[in-house]
């Protein structure tokens, strides 16, 4: 279907069907994989796999499938999860805030409560644990005892959800006076034509029901904060079982809890982000932040709160990681503080070096953003850094993270580098000879 507003995307990305198919296959696979070679029957050592002990954990047959995949418990779980979440998102007080300007000419409004939101949730952990016998929270070790089950959970979830926002992209908006109905404003990306292609990119740009937003509550609400909760329930299973908690998964929670809470209590941030001005809500972006977030980011904490793989790092170790944490997190925070100062004008006076732009916008080369065109891209890196190094060096599995992080900011670059150049055309080359580097500074 092509509209003024809506029309036909011609550019294919992830090389296309054949890309977008295995992306759909392959990583579902590769987090369920994860969950079959980190846990107490079975976990990976270096690189040697026992394909036998991985075969041997998977059902027999279509009944032990079913099971698997279908268990009651396990879905009634994460149902009232996600769904609790959104009652939450709906009742508790927040900032109303405009996002960018769209296609058809409007701006949503975003309702911000993450600090409601954030202090609800550890306002009920800290409830249960007070009235708990001993710190144990059965929910927490539920979480743990069913790594496998709630992957597959999840992602069957994500599944449904965006066969939902791509069939609901299909029907006409009712305007407020209920009488004319209007065009959904589509992404750029995800109007091909193409069933699945346009289903696995993401269609609608900003699918609601009503004015709740799918994709600002599912970058935001039900996969980062169940990553925090199963680096959690892999303390409470290193606690309960084996009667310690080594300095190493202290690290990893309390380090990754912190990149949780500064995402969630910053998120009006998110609301000038490629994912939510440009990238349509389709499975990508659903098993993205429902699934595959919390189930590979938490692999560092799963692998070590294993006894045969636990790591006690000592106090050095513990201030190197703390340091390379602090330094990434300063990149991180400043740059992109920096320029959305610059953009905003607060930073007018003191006359940072800038090219105007034919689009009225000004591109920096001054300060961080001399430095590189994506700084803030290697702070983000190094922050990942900051989780893996705690895991010691016992397998390249538990540095999943940084190897496929990076390949996903290279790849963020491209794409933005493409985007940039076809927006700001001479400008743009203009800024590439100032600022030659484009992630590391002298390196790339
Ligand atoms: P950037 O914050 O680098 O924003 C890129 C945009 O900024 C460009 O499209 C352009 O937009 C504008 N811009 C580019 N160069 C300049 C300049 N020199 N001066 C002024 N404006 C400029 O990229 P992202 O949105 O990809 O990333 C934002 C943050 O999110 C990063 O810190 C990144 O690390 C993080 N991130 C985290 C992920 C995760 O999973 N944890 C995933 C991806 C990103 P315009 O059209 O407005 O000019």
């Amino acid at each position: 279907m092509s509209s003024p507003l809506n029309p036909k995307t011609t550019h294919w990305e992830f090389s296309g069907l054949p890309g977008a198919i295995g992306i759909t296959l392959g990583l579902p696979t590769l987090i369920i994989f994860f969950a079959l070679i980190t846990n107490e029957n079975y976990s990976l050592t270096g690189i040697n796999l026992d394909i036998q002990a991985i075969i041997d954990q998977l059902p027999q047959n279509s009944t032990e499938w079913i099971d698997l995949c279908f268990d009651k418990t396990c879905w009634l779980a994460y149902l009232t999860w996600f769904f609790g979440l959104v009652i939450l998102d709906f009742i508790l007080p927040g900032r109303s805030l405009n996002g960018v300007t769209l296609r058809d000419n409007t701006k949503l409004n975003y309702k911000i409560n993450g600090l409601a939101m954030s202090g609800t949730l550890l306002a009920v952990l800290a409830a249960r644990v007070y009235q708990s016998t001993n710190w144990y929270l059965p929910e927490l070790q539920f979480i743990y005892d069913n790594h496998l089950k709630l992957t597959i959970v999840t992602t069957i979830f994500s599944f449904l959800l965006a066969i939902f926002v791509y069939i609901t992209s299909f029907i006409p908006l009712i305007t407020p006076n209920g009488v004319k109905t209007r065009e959904r404003v589509l992404s750029v990306n995800g109007n091909t034509g193409s069933v699945i292609y346009d289903w696995f990119i993401g269609r609608e740009l900003n699918p609601r029901i009503g004015t709740w937003d799918i994709k600002l509550f599912c970058e935001l609400r039900p996969g980062l904060l169940l990553w925090f909760l199963i680096n959690l329930s892999c303390i409470h299973n290193q606690y309960h079982k084996y009667g310690e908690i080594t300095d190493s998964l202290v690290l990893i929670n309390a380090l990754q809890a912190f990149y949780v809470f500064d995402g969630v209590l910053n998120e009006e941030g998110l609301l000038t982000m490629i994912d939510i001005t440009t990238d349509g809500f389709g499975f990508m972006l659903a098993f993205g932040d429902l699934a595959w977030l919390p189930w590979s980011y938490s692999l560092p904490a799963r692998y070590v709160c294993l006894p045969e793989h636990k790591v006690s790092l000592g106090f050095s170790n513990i201030a190197l990681i703390l340091g390379i944490k602090v330094l990434g997190y300063y990149i991180f925070h400043s740059s992109n503080k920096q320029k959305s100062d610059f953009r905003q004008g607060k930073l007018d006076h003191l006359n940072l070096v800038s090219i105007p732009t034919k689009t009225g916008s000004k591109l920096l080369c001054d300060g961080w953003w001399g430095l590189s065109q994506h700084i803030n891209y290697l702070g983000d890196w190094l922050i990942g850094w900051s989780w893996c190094l705690p895991t010691g060096f016992q397998t390249p599995l538990t540095y999943f993270y940084v190897i496929y992080f990076g390949t996903l900011l290279l790849h963020r670059q491209m794409r933005d580098e493409a985007k940039c150049r076809a927006k700001y055309g001479k400008q743009w080359e203009e800024y590439e000879a100032k600022v030659p580097y484009k992630i590391i500074p002298y390196v790339y």
